[in-house]
C-alpha cells in the first residue's frame, strides 16, 4: 500500500484556485519532494493531507486514513505522523529540553529526548529558552518536534529555511538516517541542490497543478540533455552543446596536443531545468 494516494484533489480559497487536480502517489519509505514557486500550491496540499485545511473534491488517503475524518482512529493516525509545519506558534517561556519532553508525552512510541535534540545539533542549547534560539536554531526545534514521536509518515514543510550551510548538511544527514530507518517523507523546498540530494522523486507544482513527477537526475528530460563542452583557446571561452561530448573532447585533445585549457564539461542542473519548466528564462 503507498503511504500517500490522492487523486483528483481541489481547493479554492473564494476566486483564488490554489490546487486544482491533483493526482499523488508516495510509496512507503520514499522521499519526495514538492517543488514549486511561492503559490503554487504546495502547503496548501500538503496541509489537506496532514488534515489542517479540508478539500473541494477529491480523494485522499495517508496511511490508509482520510485526513479529514475526525471519528475513531484519529488520534492514532495523528500519532502516526510528524509534521514540520512552514511556521510555528511560540512558546518562547520554555526551553529546548522542556518543549521537547512536553511533546514526547503527546506520543505513544516517543524517540529518547536526548538523541533528537543531539540529531538536530541543539546540545548546547538544550537548557536555553525558546525566545532566545536563533532563527536557524529555532527551525531545528520544529524538526525536532516533527521526528520525537517516531513517525511513519514525516511531512516538512521547508524545513531548512534560515539554515546555515553547515546546519542543512547535518540535516540532510538526519533525513537520509530517517531513510534508512524506513521512514515516508514529504518535503517541500526552495533548494534544488535539497530536493536533489534527498529525494527518490520529485514532483513539480505550478499554479495547482503537477506539471511532472520524476527522480531529480530524470525530470524534464535531464539526463539525456545536451552537454555543454567549455574550453579556453588564446583569450576566449569556447563552448559547444552537444551530445557526443567524449567525441569533442576527443577532438579538443587532438587539438591542443594534450592537455584543454580550463575544459569543464557541464549538464543542466536540477535548477537550470526547473526553472525552464516553471518559465522562468534568463537571457
Ligand atoms: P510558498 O512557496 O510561498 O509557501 P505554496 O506553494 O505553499 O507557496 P500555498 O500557500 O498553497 O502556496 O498558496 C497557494 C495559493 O492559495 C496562493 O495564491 C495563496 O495566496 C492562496 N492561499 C493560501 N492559503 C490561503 C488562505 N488561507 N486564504 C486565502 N488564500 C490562500
Amino acid at each position: 500500500m503507498n503511504a500517500i494516494e490522492v487523486k483528483g484533489l481541489h481547493k479554492s480559497y473564494g476566486a483564488v484556485q490554489a490546487v486544482r487536480g491533483i493526482d499523488l502517489s508516495i510509496a512507503t519509505g520514499e522521499i519526495f519532494a514538492l517543488l514549486g514557486p511561492n503559490g503554487a500550491g504546495k502547503t496548501t496540499t500538503v496541509e489537506i493531507l496532514e488534515g489542517f485545511r479540508s478539500r473541494d473534491s477529491g480523494d485522499v488517503s495517508v496511511l490508509g486514513f482520510d485526513p479529514h475524518d475526525e471519528g475513531a482512529g484519529a488520534r492514532e493516525w495523528r500519532n502516526r505522523i510528524g509534521i514540520v509545519l512552514q511556521s510555528t506558534s511560540d512558546s518562547g517561556d520554555l526551553s529546548v529540553g522542556e518543549t521537547i519532553e512536553h511533546f514526547s508525552g503527546y506520543y505513544s512510541n516517543p524517540r529518547n529526548v536526548e538523541e533528537v535534540i543531539n540529531s538536530v545539533g541543539l546540545d548546547e542549547k538544550a537548557g536555553s529558552l525558546i525566545r532566545k534560539l536563533s532563527g536557524g536554531q529555532r527551525r531545528r526545534l520544529d524538526v525536532a518536534l516533527g521526528i520525537i514521536g517516531n513517525p511513519e509518515l514525516l511531512f516538512l514543510d521547508e524545513p531548512t529555511t534560515g539554515f546555515d550551510p553547515e546546519a542543512r548538511r547535518s540535516f540532510w544527514a538526519l533525513i537520509q538516517k530517517l531513510r534508512s530507518d524506513g521512514t515516508t517523507i514529504l518535503l517541500t523546498t526552495h533548494y534544488l541542490d535539497e530536493a536533489e540530494a534527498l529525494a527518490d522523486r520529485v514532483g513539480v507544482i505550478n499554479e495547482g497543478k503537477i506539471i511532472e513527477i520524476s527522480t531529480p537526475i530524470e525530470l524534464g528530460g535531464r539526463s539525456t540533455a545536451q552537454a555543454l563542452v567549455s574550453w579556453r583557446e588564446g583569450s576566449h571561452t569556447k563552448s559547444l552543446a552537444t551530445d557526443n561530448p567524449t567525441a569533442v573532447v576527443n577532438k579538443l585533445t587532438t587539438q591542443f596536443n594534450g592537455e584543454i585549457p580550463e575544459l569543464t564539461v557541464t549538464r543542466p542542473s536540477l535548477e537550470d531545468i526547473y526553472l525552464k519548466m516553471i518559465g522562468v528564462t534568463h537571457e
